[in-house]
This record gives C-alpha cells, sequence and structure tokens, in this order.
C-alpha cells in the first residue's frame, strides 16, 4: 500500500477510501444520516486507476515497488494493459538479465535455462531454439518491454513459477488431410502428404504404445476426416495429449525446415501476422495455452535434434484442428516436400522413422515433466 502514500492526490484519495470504509460501517448501525455527509465522492476505485509519476519513481528507494510502478507506468504510456516490463518481469521470475548493447540482444537466464531476445523483434532463442513470442520487445520511454501473454506462458514456466503439464496416459495422433485432401504435394518425387502424415503417425502409435501410452489415431487409413471431427474425436476419448502430423509446402522452393505450431493465445497475433491484435476469442484450446507451448517446444527441439534441418520456430496460429480441444495439442511441419532435397528426404522411410522417433521422445518427455511435478 506504500505506493498510495508518496503522492499527494493518491494519499488523499486513501483518506476517501477509509471514510468511506467508515460511512459502509455506520450504515450497518442504522446512522444513515453519517453516510449521506461521508465523502464518497471520489469513490476508492479512481485510486487504483492512478499512476505514479516518474519523479515518484527516481525517489523511490524500493525495488519491490518500482517493479509495480514499471508496470503501471509502461501500460500509461503505451495505452498497453498488457505490456510488462522486461526488468520487472525478470526481477519476479528471480533471473538474470543481460543486455548485449551491440548485439541489440537481451538475455535471461537463470539454472541453466537462458532466453535471448531480440530488440524490435518476435523472435526469440530459448536455450537455442527459435521461437516467436506475441508481442515484440520494444522500448516504450525508459523501458523495455514484453507482452503478458508471453510472460504467462514462455517465461513463468520456463523460469520455473508455474507448474503447466498434467499427467497423460492417452494420446490422440492426427495424420493430417487423407481421403480426397491429398495436403501438399511433390508431383516429381510422387509425394503426397496425406500418406507421410499417415505413415510418421503408424510408427509414432507403435513408439508411444511401446512406452505404455494408450493411442488412438483420428485416421487409420486413406480416408478423410472433418477437422472438427478431429478435435471432436479426441475429446470424446478424452485425450490428454493431441498432436496432428503434416508436411510443409511453399512457392518459395527454396522454403525447407521444420516448424510446430500452438494455437495463437486470445488477442495476440498469429506468427505470421505482422498486425498488432488478433481473435479477442478465447478457444477451448487456449485453456492449455502453457501446456501447448510446452508440448510444442519439446516437440520442435527433438525433431532438430533427431533431423538436424533447418529451425523455423516453434510458432502460433489458429488452426481450426487445435481450437476446440479439451487437451494440449500442438501441430508439427515435419518438413517441405516442395523443398527438392527434404522432399526427397520426406519420401524415405528413413526419415519418417526418424520424425516418429523424435514426436515419441518428445512426447515422452513431455509426459516424464508431468509426472516429475505432480
Ligand atoms: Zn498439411
Amino acid at each position: 500500500m506504500r505506493i498510495f502514500n508518496r503522492s499527494g492526490t493518491l494519499f488523499i484519495g486513501g483518506v476517501a477510501a477509509s471514510l468511506f470504509l467508515i460511512g459502509c460501517q455506520s450504515t450497518q448501525s442504522s446512522r444513515v444520516e453519517e453516510v449521506e455527509e461521508a465523502p464518497v465522492a471520489s469513490p476508492p476505485v479512481e485510486v487504483v486507476t492512478e499512476v505514479p509519476s516518474e519523479q515518484d519513481i527516481v525517489r523511490s528507494g524500493d525495488a519491490e515497488m518500482r517493479e509495480l510502478e514499471e508496470d503501471l507506468l509502461l501500460r500509461k504510456k503505451t495505452g498497453d494493459e498488457k505490456a510488462r516490463s522486461l526488468k520487472a518481469i525478470a526481477k519476479r521470475l528471480n533471473a538474470k538479465l543481460e543486455r548485449f548493447p551491440e548485439e541489440k540482444e537481451w538475455k535471461l537466464s537463470k539454472e541453466g535455462r537462458t532466453l535471448v531476445l531480440k530488440e524490435n523483434s518476435r523472435i526469440a532463442f530459448l536455450d537455442g531454439i527459435k521461437v516467436f513470442l506475441d508481442r515484440s520487445l520494444k522500448k516504450s520511454g525508459a523501458y523495455w518491454s514484453l507482452g503478458e501473454s508471453d510472460e504467462k506462458i514462455i517465461l513463468e514456466p520456463v523460469f520455473g513459477v508455474s507448474a503447466t503439464v498434467s499427467q497423460v496416459s492417452t494420446v490422440v495422433i492426427d495424420p493430417g488431410h487423407g481421403g480426397s485432401q491429398d495436403g501438399t504435394k511433390n508431383e516429381s518425387l510422387g509425394v503426397l502428404e496425406k500418406e507421410m502424415t499417415l505413415d510418421v503417425s503408424l510408427r509414432l502409435s507403435e513408439h508411444l504404445e511401446k512406452a505404455g501410452f494408450k493411442v488412438v489415431l483420428t485416421r487409420y487409413d486413406d480416408r478423410l476426416v472433418g477437422l472438427d471431427d478431429r478435435a471432436k474425436m479426441a475429446n470424446g476419448l478424452k485425450a490428454d495429449l493431441f498432436v496432428s502430423v503434416h508436411f510443409n509446402a511453399a512457392l518459395n522452393k527454396e522454403a525447407k525446415g521444420l516448424e510446430t505450431y500452438l494455437l495463437t493465445p486470445a488477442g495476440e497475433p498469429s506468427s505470421s501476422s505482422s498486425e498488432p491484435g488478433g481473435d479477442v476469442v478465447a478457444y477451448p484450446g487456449n485453456r492449455f495455452d502453457a501446456a501447448n507451448f510446452e508440448l510444442a517446444y519439446r516437440i520442435q527441439s527433438s525433431l532438430l535434434e533427431r533431423l538436424g534441418r533447418e529451425d523455423r520456430g516453434v510458432k502460433k496460429a489458429r488452426f481450426r484442428v487445435l481450437k476446440s480441444l479439451d487437451c494440449p495439442g500442438v501441430l508439427a511441419e515435419c518438413g517441405f516436400v516442395s523443398n527438392r532435397d527434404e522432399g526427397l528426404l520426406v519420401s524415405t522411410a528413413g526419415y519418417r522413422e526418424r520424425v516418429a522417433q523424435a514426436l515419441a521422445d518428445a512426447i515422452l518427455e513431455y509426459a516424464k515433466s508431468s509426472k516429475e511435478e505432480s
């Protein structure tokens, strides 16, 4: 409460609030006339919305208060309720924060984990793996700021202040496309995405069953299953995890590498969008934002380790298959069939087996972390 004592107006607000409380007590003792006389005209709610001036902050010697003030000031300056001061975040998480001016980078570290942030960019590196933030690290007045969703979904779980993962016993694997939907293709190599995804999913299912999980695929043969039906199937089975397997393609034949998607948090822009904001509505799948990130990160990291391909990052998109899930879920893009070299790799059983192993490793690690936490 000390914040209220440093500025005259705020302090008066505090007095008004006290009188208001006295007034309320009076009502209970039926002395109604005093309530009418009490100076309740400035309701205490206004006090809370007041923000200390910059001078107040300079005078403040109290680090804890200063953090709160930095966040408040930042929100006032930017008009952005979701802006969070990077320094304040680091303090809250008890993480070390370093700036590298020449590289225009910041590094947060704690207990062997590091997050490298780039100034004016949404791209960050978590223990060397590329991750897309919802908001760029940007300077507002005297402070560098990040977004609230990135703090909640990435920084807090990574630097150990919140548990995100729940127990896993049933896993639903979703081989992308099928039936009349071929997905992407490389005609010269004769590669159809729907065949590649089914093959990887069957292999993955074998690995997971061996490890003791109950595994169900959304399709076991070449048939069309609606996107909503895939999520419904997982929900009906009370799945603990959902992984959709895909391969990529692009008009630019040079494009290659691996990327893993989670559902974009409510009100935030997807990774492919440069516009701020996005669907404000929270989908059922958004209940698991932090777990979705954890799973996507583990899968991306494991795919890179097993396959050694280019890191295109952990990204966010509002994929329909992820929106209505009742459990954590992600969508993995396991290589570009449109790229000559990668397409050739994808067409080999050896590559697809390594994809399956990588996905299995990641799911096992994810499930193990839930056991450690519980
Ligand atoms: Zn696909």
